[in-house]
């Protein structure tokens, strides 16, 4: 039997690295500090089970696999790459080595998630910082349409809420925690105060803590009569309490959990906003992100205030962050040109399989495609799907070519990023004959000519 401190887990974007693994002939046996997301994922780490190659479902040898995959790519004349979020930089770099040579359009798993934060920063820029920092100095956090207690598990633990910081050494005890979400979540549960509000919202509610923790208070209030007491704006054509005519700036009425988070907000020496999936879905979620980014930027006119984002796979920040730095942007490039093309929506993986474009898909890691819209899937459905994926994962699309490819951080070492973009260096524990998503990527990369 085998120990290993320190090992990485990339199971979600806390990428927790303070774990102690052990291996006994061929299994991972035990996983101490891993969490209830962690554990069983560990556990079922073995040397191998799934077929190394599998053409049209059926095991394959590799080199009938790698030609059959290098003849789709070649003739394609609209290939996507998509996904690498459960890859590392090793294998990013390689996939976008390839889509550069195919002129194909690469995208991210951020496309199913915090694209529009992304977008949102581009816009409004970001003040934030490193969960060390937040850990070090925040007396009040804020957890914004994210539930870590579910989704995040040790994210409280180790950076946010328990651990005893620099200047905090009573650790949960100096902390004031605040959940702002449409319902009770698990994590609301453990919070100080938990503000409601309704998802359709959180713009207006956002907006209207801009304006309740500005110097000069707001003026005379006037109340919402049916609508959810978020404190936004809910019609500002409807005349104020007391008003004969409408007035569009009229200010209106928060709830008392707004407003005593916007008394927190005034009070806090450091106040760090943890932004979730809660804040990314609709439309215009652009705009409700830049809201919260532009709401923390002013704020740090009176202290220090920072906006982190919630990543909810393991190297989707990593992802992100090989994008831009191979081709100045994060998701959604298209190479087709010879240069890089930047557009959400136009050259997003879940908007051009919809409009139905791709002729070819190559999917690093599948395990966002089953969140696509009906009509992605079924063009996926239409297509040769090339996929590298670990074994025991199935794509919920049949796939031309599937390779199992070793795990980054059990079969492979490698560099995954943290949701804050702090690079976690990734252990082998096991030993495989899988090949990695790099091997794989840079061998296609070979044929295609
Ligand atoms: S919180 Fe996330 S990274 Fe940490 S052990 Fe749990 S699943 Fe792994």
């Amino acid at each position: 039997m085998q120990t290993f401190t320190s090992v990485g887990c990339t199971v979600c974007g806390c990428v927790c690295d303070d774990l102690t693994v052990t291996v006994d002939r061929g299994r991972v046996t035990g996983a101490r500090g891993a969490c209830k997301l962690a554990e069983p994922w560990f556990l079922a780490q073995n040397t191998s089970s799934s077929p190394a190659v599998l053409l049209d479902g059926q095991p394959a040898e590799p080199e009938a696999a790698f030609a059959r995959a290098a003849e789709i790519l070649r003739t394609a004349r609209y290939p996507l790459i998509y996904g690498l979020s459960r890859s590392t930089t090793e294998g990013q770099r390689a996939a976008v080595a390839l889509a550069d040579r195919l002129g194909a359009t690469i995208d991210t798993t951020a496309s199913t998630g915090h694209a529009p934060s992304i977008v949102a920063l581009q816009q409004v820029g970001e003040s934030t910082c490193t969960l060390g920092e937040g850990k070090n100095r925040a007396d009040l956090v804020v957890f914004w349409g994210s539930d870590p207690v579910v989704t995040h598990p040790r994210h409280m633990e180790r950076y946010s809420v328990d651990p005893i910081g620099r200047w905090l050494p009573g650790g949960r005890a100096d902390r004031f925690v605040v959940v702002v979400d449409e319902e009770e979540t698990e994590t609301a549960k453990r919070a100080d105060l938990f503000v409601q509000v309704p998802s359709a919202r959180n713009w207006d509610a956002l907006w209207t803590l801009r304006m309740l923790v500005r110097p000069t208070p707001p003026g005379p209030l006037a109340s919402c009569e049916g609508e959810p007491p978020t404190g936004s704006p809910c019609d500002p054509l409807l005349p104020g309490k007391g008003e004969e005519e409408p007035n569009p700036l009229t200010p209106f009425a928060p709830s008392p959990a707004l407003s005593e988070l916007a008394g927190r907000i005034t009070a806090a020496r450091c106040g760090m906003f943890f932004f979730g999936a809660g804040l990314t879905r609709g439309k215009l979620a652009h705009r409700t992100v830049e809201a919260l980014l532009q709401l923390v930027s002013e704020l740090n006119d009176r202290g220090r205030f920072y906006a982190r984002r919630m990543r909810r796979f393991g190297d989707v920040a990593g992802a992100d962050s090989v994008l831009a730095w191979q081709t100045g942007y994060p998701f959604g490039v298209n190479l087709s040109r010879g240069y890089p093309r930047y557009n959400p929506g136009e050259f997003t993986g879940p908007n051009v399989l919809a409009r139905g474009e791709p002729d070819a898909c190559l999917l690093v890691g599948s395990e966002t495609v089953a969140d696509f819209p009906p009509a992605a899937l079924e063009h996926l459905r239409k297509i040769p799907v090339i996929a590298l994926d670990s074994s025991g994962a199935e794509p919920p699309v049949p796939t031309a070519v599937r390779f199992t490819t070793a795990v980054y951080g059990i079969h492979r070492p490698g560099t995954a990023y943290r949701m804050d973009e702090v690079p976690i260096p990734l252990r082998v524990l096991l030993p495989t004959d899988y090949p990695s998503d790099a091997d794989v990527l840079n061998e296609l990369l070979k044929r295609v000519g």
